[in-house]
């Protein structure tokens, strides 16, 4: 018997790289209209670098103990920036504490109590806003330094004082620019980028692909309300993440797709398609692809 088309051409998605979960899925790729992308892990290659130690001179920290403190927290988390803060930890040779009480919140990071003491590692406008009319002052300076030059700054606290900030930068992947560009020919309008991190850090990176709207700092119901708003415009919305924090949006969107390599469980249970092969520039593909096929099908 022959394949009826949506079956071949799920099977020649498989070819080029991208799991797609079903025929009505194959289907829908052919009516995305917007496109919204995820910085970390998705425009990115998702293996940040710790880059910069940066104790406050207060805390008596030195680098390897600022950084043994954060590995320790960070290591259950299965955020990209989590394990750049381990490896980092691992190179050094450091020994890792044991933490207790592990608890993350996405788009704003961990804690978790070591040695008695609670220690939250996390996004700088997030976690310093609590800790207002303190020490704050110098942790701020550091991480908005960071970010001007680019980096994701992770702060540091001890029992809810700043204590350091580590500088964190990621890659671009090599076909970033041109999937972002090949995505706005095939929709008509260029992709939205949709990031939990700083606007510096989002701004800089969003230049280099050629995105003008960029939301920076959104907790993960602040990406589904990106969406939403796409959708109430009238334009099925394709959302392109990796994380646990992409996962609401993923399941919010007119299709979802998951980065399969080092994406997270959730996302990749969530999305309605799945990178397996780490290239971005399958997606077009895949979009021009099911185009063709329903061609053959209506
Ligand atoms: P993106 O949307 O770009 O993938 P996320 O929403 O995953 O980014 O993360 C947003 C921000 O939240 C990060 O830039 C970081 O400041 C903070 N964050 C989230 N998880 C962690 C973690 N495990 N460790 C440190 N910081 C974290
Ligand atoms: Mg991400």
């Amino acid at each position: 018997a022959t394949m009826p088309p949506l079956l071949s051409a799920i099977a020649n998605a498989g070819r080029h790289g991208v799991l797609v979960k079903s025929a009505v899925v194959m289907e829908q790729l052919s009516q995305v209209q917007a496109v919204a992308l995820d910085k970390t892990g998705t425009l990115t290659e998702g293996a940040p670098r710790v880059t910069d130690l940066r104790p406050l001179a207060a805390s008596g920290l030195t680098e390897d103990t600022l950084l043994a403190l954060a590995a320790a927290a960070e290591h259950h988390s299965e955020h990209p920036l989590a394990r750049a803060v381990v490896d980092a930890a691992r190179a050094r040779g450091l020994d890792l504490a044991t933490a207790e009480d592990f608890t993350s919140a996405p788009g704003v990071g961990v804690t978790a109590t070591i040695d008695g003491r609670k220690v939250a590692v996390g996004a700088p406008a997030r976690l310093l806003e609590e800790t207002n009319g303190r020490t704050e002052a110098g942790a701020a300076v550091l991480a908005a330094e960071l970010e001007d030059s680019g980096h994701t700054a992770v702060v540091v606290l001890l029992d809810g004082a700043p204590v350091g900030v580590l500088g964190i930068a990621d890659r671009l992947r090599a076909d970033a620019a041109a999937t972002v560009a090949r995505l706005g020919a095939l929709t008509g309008r260029t992709p939205t980028l949709l990031t939990g991190d700083n606007p510096r850090a989002a701004a800089r990176l969003a230049a280099e692909v050629g995105i003008t709207d960029v939301r920076a700092g959104l907790l993960p119901q602040d990406k589904v309300a990106a969406v939403a708003e796409q959708e109430r415009a009238g334009r099925r919305t394709m959302v392109i993440g990796d994380g646990v924090n992409d996962a609401p949006a993923l399941a919010a969107a007119h299709t979802g797709i998951a980065m399969g390599r080092a994406g997270s469980d959730l996302a990749l249970e969530t999305a309605d398609a799945v990178i397996v092969r780490d290239e971005l520039a399958t997606v077009p593909t895949v979009i021009a692809l099911s185009r063709r096929t329903r061609k053959l099908v209506v």
